[in-house]
């Protein structure tokens, strides 16, 4: 089987030129190819290898999933699976709905969106002092950095820098200063997926799945953070989409330096089923086995259609 990550699926906005995302007709041309080449694992069949192992009788098959809870969730991909009698596997961060604003993850998303990646760089470079990267990742941060003065340095170093380097205590307030500084406003109301609309969603067949409560990069916290974060959004989830037949969480940024072994332990002792992760490989009938917590999964951008706007 192959899983299948989406972020963003949407039209074109004029105020965010720069924005990446996959066009609604692109999604619809890519779900064509799948429904043509590979077909989809039903949300029974998914369960029974969840539960036993057991792989479809056609193993090509592909799962959907979608990451971050965008609007767009609810207003462009839910009636495309609708109408083509689909299911997919939703995950959302908790955190916006229970007071954070729009998560930082998605602020830098709006401003590279908005704004000259170079600009935005140039100026967070200036903002960011040394001391505000943990003193492990100074090393590594100091190396990104001459590479990218040699490179001609842009969104993903802004990325880099402002996911991964920074101290999460310092992370908002420089996101926002930039922000202000650029003329950027964030809106989360109309940013996520509305509450009540995760639950018709979850009646309509759809797996709604955690994804932590801030969207951090879980492996530069400690364990008792990391339990507050895979707790609290599980919770919410079951609180808020009701009661569902399979309990799963996916890693916020995937790959393996993404999380560590406390985190697996914490989603094991949370009674999570399973958990992807991101890596570029079909599911294979033992993963469910070995690797519960991270299921493989290739972004759409691997397929055909799939590539950003
Ligand atoms: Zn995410």
């Amino acid at each position: 089987m192959k899983a299948i990550m989406y972020h963003y699926v949407r039209d074109f906005a004029p105020d965010l030129p720069n924005f990446r995302f996959l066009n609604i007709t692109n999604f619809r041309k890519q779900l064509d190819m799948f429904a043509r080449d590979f077909g989809f694992v039903t949300r029974a069949e998914w369960h029974d290898y969840v539960r036993s192992g057991r792989m479809p009788a056609d193993p090509g098959k592909v799962v959907l999933t979608f990451d971050d809870a965008m609007s767009c969730h609810y207003t462009h991909v839910f009636p495309e699976l609708v109408a083509r009698g689909l299911w997919g596997i939703f995950y959302v961060p908790t955190g916006p709905y229970t007071g954070e604003g729009l998560l930082n993850v998605h602020r830098i998303h709006l401003l590279c969106g908005a704004h000259d990646g170079e600009a935005l760089w140039h100026r967070a470079r200036e903002l960011v002092t040394e001391d505000m990267i943990p003193h492990a990742r100074r090393a590594e941060f100091r190396d990104a950095t001459y590479a990218a003065q040699v490179n001609r340095p842009g969104v993903s170093e802004f990325k880099r820098l402002l996911n991964y380097f920074i101290d999460e205590r310092h992370r908002r307030d420089v996101i926002d200063r930039v922000a202000q500084e650029f003329g950027t406003e964030f809106e989360p109301d109309r940013f996520y997926v509305p509450a009540a609309a995760l639950a018709q969603m979850a009646r309509a067949g759809m797996l709604i799945g955690a994804h932590t409560v801030s969207h951090p990069v879980m492996s530069k916290l400690a364990p008792a953070e990391q339990a507050d974060e895979i707790a609290g959004s599980l919770g919410w989830i079951d609180q808020t989409a009701g009661p569902q037949d399979m309990r799963s969480y996916c890693h916020p940024y995937g790959g393996f330096h993404s999380f560590d072994d406390h985190t697996v332990t914490l989603l094991q002792d949370q009674g999570v089923d399973f958990s992807f992760n991101v890596e570029p490989r079909d599911i294979d009938a033992a993963d469910i086995a070995r690797q519960p917590h991270a299921l493989p999964r290739f972004d759409c951008n691997l397929f055909a259609h799939g590539q950003a706007d």
